[in-house]
C-alpha cells in the first residue's frame, strides 16, 4: 500500500467560522482528511502530522526549513510521498523554499483553499483530493515539490497566486501548469525544466533579505541598508528609475542584489537596453539577474543561498542555475 504523510500547517483550508465573525484555523490535518470524499477510495494508507495552525502570513522561512527536515525524515522511514496543506497567502514561497530543499526522488505537494471549510463551494477537500492523487503518483516522483490547485499542478518554482479570492488563483504565467489532474488521475504535459537543489541550512537562523518594489518616481533603496542581501522587483524587464543606479552599486558592492521583475511573467533581459537604470547598465554595476524567478521567489533563493553561507559568486551561480545559463564570470 502507497503510504502518504499529510503535514498540517493551517491557512484558509484548515479555518472555520469563528463566533466573533470571520474565519480562523481550527481543523487538524485529520479532519481536513475525512472531509474528503472519494479519499477512501484511492486506496492509500494515510498518515497525518498536525505540524502548525497558523495563518500563512504568520509563517517564517525557519518553519519551512524544519518543515523540509520533518518531510525528509518521514521519506526517509518509508512514506511514498508528503502532502502538505497550509494558506495561499505564502503557498508559493514555502513551496519553493521545500523544493530548493528537496534532494530526494518522492514527491511532496503543496495544497490549500481560496474558501474555509463549511461555506457553499469550499474548495478544500477537491485540493486536498488532487493533492494526494499526484502524491500517489509514480509520474510525480524526481519532479521536486508540486502544487496542486484547482486540478492544476504547477512547479514550486513558477507557481504564483495572482487572484484575491478565486479559486482558480494559483498559476504558472509562465510556462503554464505541468499537469492536471483529470478522471482521477494525474496526467503530466510537461516536463519542468531543471530545479536547484541546496543543502538544508543547519540552524535556524535565517539571513536579512528584504524585497524592495520599483515604482513611477520611487526613492531609490538608503544605501546604508541593514541587509545580508537584497532582491528588488524592477519595472518591466529589469529597470529602474536612473537615481536607483547609483546605491544599488553601491549596495551590491558589500552584498548580493538581485534584479528581479514585478511583472507577472516572463524573465528578467540581459543585453537589450543599456540607458542608466537598464537591465545592461544594472548588471554592469554587479546586480545579479533573477531570470524567471519571480520577486519572491528570488528573494527565496537569495536566502537559501546566504543561509548556506554562500558568498557573491554562489549566490550568482545558483541564480544562473536556475535560469538555465552558465554562470557569469568575474565578481
Ligand atoms: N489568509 C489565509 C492564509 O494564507 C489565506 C488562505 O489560506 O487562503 O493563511
Amino acid at each position: 500500500m502507497t503510504t502518504i504523510v499529510v503535514c498540517g500547517l493551517g491557512g484558509t483550508i484548515a479555518m472555520t467560522a469563528t463566533p466573533g465573525g470571520g474565519a480562523a484555523p481550527a481543523l487538524s490535518a485529520g479532519d481536513l482528511v475525512s472531509a474528503v470524499p472519494g479519499a477512501a477510495a484511492l486506496g492509500l494508507d494515510l498518515a497525518l502530522v498536525d505540524v502548525a495552525n497558523v495563518p500563512s502570513a504568520s509563517l517564517r522561512p525557519a518553519d519551512i526549513v524544519a518543515l523540509s527536515r520533518l518531510i525528509n525524515d518521514l521519506l526517509a522511514g518509508g512514506a511514498d510521498g508528503v502532502v502538505v496543506t497550509q494558506g495561499t497567502d505564502t503557498l508559493e514561497e514555502c513551496a519553493y523554499l521545500l523544493d530548493l530543499l528537496h534532494d530526494r526522488p518522492e514527491p511532496v505537494v503543496v495544497t490549500g483553499s481560496m474558501r474555509p471549510a463549511l461555506v457553499a463551494g469550499a474548495d478544500g477537500p477537491a485540493n486536498l483530493l488532487a493533492a494526494l492523487t499526484v502524491a500517489a503518483d509514480p509520474g510525480a516522483r524526481g519532479r521536486g515539490v508540486l502544487v496542486a490547485f484547482a486540478d492544476d499542478i504547477h512547479t514550486a518554482a513558477r507557481v504564483r497566486k495572482t487572484h484575491t479570492t478565486s479559486v482558480a488563483a494559483f498559476v504558472s504565467a509562465t510556462g503554464g501548469p505541468v499537469g492536471q489532474v483529470v478522471e482521477g488521475r494525474a496526467r503530466f504535459v510537461g516536463a519542468g525544466g531543471h530545479r536547484v537543489v541546496l543543502p538544508r541550512p543547519a540552524g535556524d537562523l535565517l539571513p536579512r533579505v528584504p524585497l524592495v518594489v520599483a515604482a513611477l518616481g520611487a526613492d531609490a533603496p538608503d544605501r546604508d541598508l541593514a541587509a545580508d542581501g537584497l532582491v528588488v522587483a524592477a519595472l518591466g524587464a529589469g529597470h529602474l528609475p536612473h537615481w536607483w543606479a547609483e546605491p544599488l552599486a553601491e549596495l551590491a558592492d558589500r552584498m548580493p542584489v538581485v534584479l528581479a521583475s514585478r511583472t507577472l511573467a516572463g524573465p528578467v533581459l540581459t543585453g537589450t537596453y543599456s540607458y542608466p537604470g537598464s537591465e545592461r547598465d544594472l548588471i554592469g554595476r554587479a546586480l545579479i539577474p533573477a531570470g524567471f524567478l519571480d520577486p519572491a521567489k528570488a528573494r527565496i533563493l537569495l536566502l537559501a543561498v546566504l543561509a548556506g553561507g554562500g558568498d557573491r559568486q554562489r549566490v550568482a551561480a545558483a541564480f544562473a542555475e536556475a535560469a538555465g545559463v552558465a554562470a557569469p564570470a568575474g565578481r
